[in-house]
């Protein structure tokens, strides 16, 4: 028997939607070796959002850090 997601392999995996945006992603927080997901161009978005909100609450400024 299949699954939902195999029978749907257009859903994104964090919002559970149709979307033809998918592209596999991984987690921010999981890091590199973390699990890939298939996500929504709507759903990295707000990742990235987040994630942006997050780097300056702790005070760096848009450009990214490459030490
Ligand atoms: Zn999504």
């Amino acid at each position: 028997m299949k699954t939902y997601k195999q029978c749907n392999p257009d859903i994104c995996d964090w919002c559970n939607k149709l979307s033809t945006t998918l592209i596999s992603h991984r987690d921010l927080d999981e890091g590199f070796f973390g699990p890939e997901y298939m996500v929504c161009a709507g759903c990295r978005r707000k990742e990235s959002d987040q994630a942006e909100r997050e780097l300056e609450d702790m005070g760096f400024d848009d450009d990214w850090y490459c030490g």
